[in-house]
């Protein structure tokens, strides 16, 4: 096993993987730049080496520095988290090429899952369905409206280096296709350095259904049930559940085996997740792979009662899934909030600055990943989450209950946060239902 890891990452998602590395007794390598001095990665890791100044682009995002404090400390291998570069081909190959352990897929896979309209196209050659559109990228304009009127309107544009809901327009017309296409593109240019762009048809209403997949070296691939990440805000997840109240254990079934199936189209190893959008008339159709861990991660580890951090660093070490699928029980369920230093009635305008007080839940099946305490200055620099509260119980109707209860006793001043919008949402009697799809925030915000 590995004995020291460099963790290429901050906030909460660092303190988790310092966690697992903890309880493996791998001495761990924090990365900082100069803003998070004080962060608690920077605090919590075994050593800890500053990598530059507070854009991401001077510190986290930089490839020399990363590799040279993994060098001057010894460690053997480097854990990406989510975000950052933890999607970048570069990176996983030049750890590689420097005799480090990149965990998580190869440079390779990266790449062929990473590019969108790509992968689309690799799915297509396996039989897997993929929303109606373009085969791959299309080469301007023109092409996309051609599409756009063979599989008709509505269509959504995306760049096929797209992520994080951005480089993505709806267009109900050829005309919003023309205006559409310009701005996609040019935000796709300047966020991803690339415009390439793809169609695919506007599913209405649909769940946004993932499934985690978990691959060893050697073939063994499973995946471990899904989540419903169909609470949405601009193409962005606000709250995760597992199981999905919309899937039985049929579809369950048969999307797992599809997603295995797409994972394993291309060898995948390591932890990863195959997105599908799945309609009201119960069809479904990929539309990405992530490479990586995901935010909403506990849900499942809640769930099946895998840790999927030391899964991760075990499959990266060489070790074999010890489980096949029929090993893998889903049960319970979990539901996970994301908390936010933002303003919901500013337009969700991010809120950094210093936390005066806080009082976060704690309690039997209640979980709280965050790397947030009370004196500490919230950077504007980097994404606004600051937690997540997750709980887990023996239903739905009881995780809810749960939920409210935790939620309630959640306090942060000095910074504005979404936890009362989250808990004006848990209590919505459609969400309480569990009927509800990736439109459901903003009508629910226009009411
Ligand atoms: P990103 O990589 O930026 O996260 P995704 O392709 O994963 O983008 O899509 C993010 C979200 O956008 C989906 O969860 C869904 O809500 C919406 N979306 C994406 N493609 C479609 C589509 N073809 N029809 C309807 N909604 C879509």
């Amino acid at each position: 096993m590995f004995n020291k890891i460099l963790i290429a990452n901050r906030g909460e998602i660092a303190v988790r993987i310092i966690r697992a590395c903890r309880e493996m007794n791998i001495q761990t390598v924090a990365v900082y730049s100069e803003i998070d001095k004080e962060a608690l990665h920077t605090q919590l890791a075994d050593e800890a080496i500053c990598i530059g100044p507070a854009p991401a682009k001077d510190s986290y995002l930089d490839i020399k520095k990363i590799i040279s404090a993994a060098i001057v400390t010894g460690a053997n291998a480097i854990h990406p988290g989510f975000g950052f570069l933890s999607e970048n081909s570069k990176f996983a190959k030049v750890c590689e090429e420097c005799n480090i352990t990149f965990i998580g897929p190869t440079g390779d896979m990266m790449d062929r899952m990473g590019n969108k309209s790509k992968a689309r196209e690799t799915m297509v050659e396996n039989n897997i369905p993929v929303v109606p559109g373009s085969e791959g990228a299309v080469a301007n304009v023109e092409e996309a409206v051609k599409i756009a009127e063979e599989i008709g309107y509505p269509v959504i544009i995306k760049a096929s280096a797209g992520g994080g809901g951005r480089g993505m327009r709806i267009a109900n017309d050829s005309d919003e296709l023309y205006n559409s296409y310009k701005t996609a593109s040019a935000e796709a240019k300047s966020a991803f350095g690339d415009d390439t762009m793809y169609v695919e048809k506007y599913i209405t209403n649909p769940r946004h259904i993932e499934f985690q997949i978990l691959a060893d070296n050697y073939g063994n691939t499973v995946h471990l049930g899904e989540r419903d990440c169909s609470m949405q805000r601009r193409h962005q997840k606000v709250l995760e559940e597992s199981p999905s109240a919309a899937i039985t254990d049929e579809l369950r079934k048969k999307m797992g085996e599809v997603a295995v199936k797409a994972a394993k189209a291309i060898n995948y190893r390591n932890a990863g997740t195959v997105e599908f959008l799945l309609n009201d008339t119960g069809e479904f159709y990929f539309i990405e792979m992530n490479t990586r861990i995901q935010v909403e991660h506990p849900v499942t580890e809640m769930v099946t009662g895998i840790d999927l951090i030391k899964g991760q660093i075990q499959i990266a070490n060489g070790d074999k899934l010890d489980y096949s699928q029929k090993d893998i029980n889903i049960k319970g369920h979990a539901i996970e909030l994301r908390i936010n230093a933002e303003n919901p009635s500013k337009g969700f305008r991010p809120s950094p600055g210093d936390i005066s007080f806080l009082h976060m839940p704690s309690g039997k099946d209640i979980r709280v990943d965050s790397a947030i305490y009370c004196g500490y200055k919230i950077p504007p620099t980097y994404d606004s989450m600051i937690a997540k509260l997750i709980v887990f119980d023996k239903d739905r109707k009881s995780a809810i209950k749960k939920l409210n209860s935790a939620i309630g006793e959640f306090i942060v001043e000095g910074v504005d946060t979404n936890i009362d919008f989250q808990y004006e949402l848990i209590n919505d009697d459609s969400f309480i239902r569990g009927n509800y799809n990736t439109s459901f925030i903003e009508k629910f915000m226009e009411r």
